[in-house]
């Protein structure tokens, strides 16, 4: 036996995300619960799905299907995908080697970014942006550049500044429109903006759409796979769980031309293999019908007028929902304490929780703004005004 000495194994972890805590969202939630207080911060739907979703489920449980899926995921739900993007966009992904289902969009983006970018690169997000781009560009070991949102014009994007951004050494632009937490949305203009940036730079864009079927007033959704210059430059990822009240069971996808897919799948291939199989051929049999998602927009669409129709009277001033479902409340006429401090204050003795917007910011920004989610029951959304108009 070898008897040198070792040197001794290290007993502290190594801690890859050192500045990372306990995400706001669950923070909020377990506040509210803790305070019976009505929860309109983190995103998800207090209602339930479908019934007969839930009963495809079952269905095919007991046709068999409790093994793993295939790799990229389950064919026909690859399929309803393929025809979905197709139906509103009008380009059609490969279905064999350009569409991957994922476990959520969460699971989508960090097997893009660790996939495509690493040591020595950078990747540029529209900031306030979602609390998961910064963890996964991290462990991918790249650097993150934040360019602003404009919070002067409603965060819309500043094309030019990010433009400015790009160097020999970007190698991804994230972006996030319907835009969670402001519910801005890109107009023709905007994706002509990006397109002449991809066009002269070359950069590769991961489009996170989870928000792609909430979008109000009448609009289109202005996606990537709109436009084959970006189509054939870009990351599509989506999730389930927005369209389909589904939160929980966490599907999503990403659809990006071969040779990207390829290396997404590499990641996707060792980070989960394959996501739950019931869950794929529920959804792929429930999607042969495409009302669920076709009548989305008007469905949260009432759910926001009812909700600002009835904050209007409050002292609360409310900034433009054009998608997503939720909406940035400016509560600098009630209060000037931080974000977190008025949420906080917001659930204790109000009793409703909210999100501050902060948390969707890197270094210490307050706007005295704070995100609320009307993906809720009427009797949610009316007996939380009750309590907020009082304020
Ligand atoms: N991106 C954005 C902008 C989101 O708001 C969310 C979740 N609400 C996700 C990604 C994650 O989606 P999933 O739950 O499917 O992982
Ligand atoms: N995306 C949801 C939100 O913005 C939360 C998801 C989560 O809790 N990780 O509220």
């Amino acid at each position: 036996m070898d008897d040198t000495p070792h040197a001794p194994v290290p007993t502290a972890p190594l801690d890859r995300l050192p500045w990372a805590g306990t995400s706001i969202f669950t923070v909020m939630s377990a506040l509210a619960t803790r305070h019976r207080a009505i929860n309109l911060g983190q995103g998800f739907p207090d209602f339930d799905c479908d019934p007969s979703l839930q009963q495809a489920v079952t269905a095919a449980m007991r046709a068999g299907h409790n093994q793993y899926a295939a790799m990229p995921g389950v064919p026909a739900l690859r399929e309803r995908i393929v025809d979905k993007v197709a139906a509103v966009h009008g380009h059609r992904y490969d279905v064999e080697r350009e569409v991957t289902v994922t476990a959520g969009a969460t699971q989508a983006i960090m097997a893009a970014v660790v996939a495509l970018a690493g040591p020595g690169d950078e990747v540029i997000v529209l900031e306030p942006c979602y609390d998961s781009y910064q963890p996964a560009i991290d462990l991918a070991g790249a650097t993150a550049v934040r360019v602003p949102l404009d919070a002067a014009r409603d965060y819309a994007v500043d094309w030019d500044r990010v433009h400015a951004a790009i160097t020999p050494r970007s190698r991804l632009l994230i972006i996030n429109f319907p835009h969670n937490p402001t519910g801005q949305v890109l107009d023709a203009a905007d994706l002509a903006a990006l397109e002449a940036i991809v066009e002269r730079t070359g950069i590769t864009v991961l489009s996170d759409e989870v928000y792609e079927h909430i979008v109000f007033d009448g609009r289109d959704h202005q996606g990537v796979a709109r436009s084959p210059l970006l189509a054939a430059r870009s990351v599509l990822v989506s999730s389930f769980g927005k369209t389909l009240h589904t939160t929980g069971w966490k599907v999503g996808y990403a659809c990006a031309p071969a040779a990207l897919s390829e290396m997404i799948r590499k990641v996707h291939q060792f980070m989960v293999f394959a996501v739950s199989t019931p869950m794929q051929h529920a959804i792929a049999a429930y999607l042969a019908d495409a009302r669920p998602w076709r009548e989305l927009p008007a469905f949260y669409q009432r759910k926001r007028d009812r909700f600002c129709a009835a904050l209007a009277g409050s002292r609360f001033r409310l900034l433009p929902s054009r998608g997503t479902y939720f909406v940035l409340a400016d509560y600098s006429r009630i209060s000037d304490a931080p974000e977190e401090a008025f949420a906080q204050q917001l659930i204790e003795r109000h009793g409703v929780a909210a999100i501050p917007v902060s948390a969707f910011y890197r270094e210490p920004f307050d706007n005295r703004v704070v995100r609320f989610c009307f993906a809720k029951r009427d009797e949610t959304l009316d007996a939380a005004v009750e309590k907020l108009l009082q304020i």
